[in-house]
């Protein structure tokens, strides 16, 4: 089977690993800041935060924004679940925003109607997540200055995004937002087994974002409370944080595969320019990439039209049977039983819907081969006819 997505391990990654496996310190050790400065170096953000998964990353920034009971976050419907969840650790409401028909990204048009309303309802989101879908990066200008207008706060979900750009500026660099999320997912465009990263660009946001990801735990003498001089006091927790830490031998995984980062994003996005081509002739929709965006490509979405003649089912099944594992990304995050039981439904975001109803994403990874991508192509020709 060729899975949509697969990571890239080299012999250098193995011996990285295996010589802190050797060393003093499996977690908490040196080469965590080391990974975190690598990272924050190659997108341009002054600091970043490692933690065991984006989903981690997601909930202490939530926190670290300020989010809590009362308050109201948006996100993208067409989204992986995670990026609606950290609200509600938080305890606050969520709210979505449809997709725009071409990018597949929160529809900003949309997004400034809602904004309208939500502002004679007095109900304005706190945070407002964009997702940047499939790595082509979301019209981040646009939200920016929604934002100045409305008052509320950027999360971006960049989990499929990392060594992508816009305007030529980096995704991650937090220009337009407070704080950017990356996942280190296997099918992600980098890996550290499970792992993810917060960036910002505010000193306080960082530091705030350790403390959480360590039980709020503080070892810095001008936080801690003055206590009797006979007691001993090397650490305070300061307020409940989590257990929310990468190893050491995760961080020395992504230290070595961030020096291969832009040979990932190259090889991505040659598989997507042979799709381009390839299946052009073929009646179905293929990603577009916008203007004056460059996409990571972490998924090649294609949709099957009504007019394609053949069933979005009947070409996953055929897919299946040539040995091709294409999956869907994503179901509808409203439409998850979770979150249809506090009142959403079918019909809320019919974009995002739709999408759902005609995706397909196919194999797209650094080390699909060239005749892997053939089968794939001819697989989806022969599905289609
Ligand atoms: C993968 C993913 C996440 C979660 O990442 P983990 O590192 O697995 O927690 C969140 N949001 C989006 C959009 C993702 O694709």
């Amino acid at each position: 089977m060729i899975p949509y997505g697969r990571q890239s391990i080299s012999a250098l990654d193995i011996d990285s690993v295996v010589d802190v496996l050797r060393s003093d310190f499996l977690t908490q050790g040196p080469v965590i800041p080391r990974f975190e400065a690598a990272v924050a170096a190659s997108v341009g953000a002054d600091f970043g935060v490692a933690v065991n998964s984006a989903t981690s990353a997601l909930h202490i920034a939530c926190l670290a924004l300020g989010v809590g009971s009362g308050d109201v976050v948006w996100t993208s419907a067409n989204t992986f679940v995670a990026s609606a969840n950290c609200a509600r650790y938080c305890g606050a409401e969520i709210d979505f925003v449809d997709i725009d028909p071409v990018s597949y990204n929160m529809c900003t048009a949309q997004l400034r109607e809602k904004l309208i309303q939500a502002r004679v309802s007095g109900k304005l989101p706190k945070v407002v997540i964009p997702v940047h879908f499939a790595g082509q990066p979301c019209n981040m200008l646009e939200i920016h200055s929604l934002s100045k207008e409305f008052g509320f706060k950027i999360l971006e979900d960049a989990s499929h995004a990392i060594g992508a750009s816009y305007s030529g500026l980096r995704v991650g660099s937090c220009t337009h937002s407070s704080i950017v999320v990356f996942s280190f997912h296997p099918v992600k465009i980098i890996t550290t087994g499970e792992g993810g990263m917060a960036m910002t660009n505010s000193l306080e946001l960082a530091e705030r974002m350790r403390r959480l990801r360590t039980h709020g735990i503080t070892t810095d003498k001008s936080l801690m409370q003055a206590r009797a001089s006979e007691e001993i006091w090397n650490y305070q927790q300061l307020e409940l944080g989590f257990n929310y830490r990468m190893t050491d031998m995760q961080a020395a995984l992504g230290l070595s595969q961030l020096a291969r980062l832009n040979e990932y994003i190259t090889a991505r996005r040659r598989i997507a320019k042979t799709y381009d081509t390839q299946l052009k002739c073929l009646p179905i929709t293929l990603p577009r990439e916008g203007p004056d965006l460059q996409s990571s490509y972490h998924l090649y979405s294609v949709r099957i039209p009504k007019q394609a003649g053949k069933t979005q089912r009947h070409v996953f099944n055929s897919l299946i049977e040539s040995g091709v594992a294409a999956n869907l990304h994503y179901i509808p995050a409203h439409r998850h039983p979770y979150y249809e039981n506090m009142g959403f439904k079918l019909g809320d975001f019919p974009e995002s819907e739709q999408f759902h109803r005609e995706a397909l994403s196919l194999p797209i990874y650094p080390e699909l081969q060239p005749e892997q991508q053939k089968l794939v192509i001819d697989a989806l020709g022969g599905a289609l006819a």
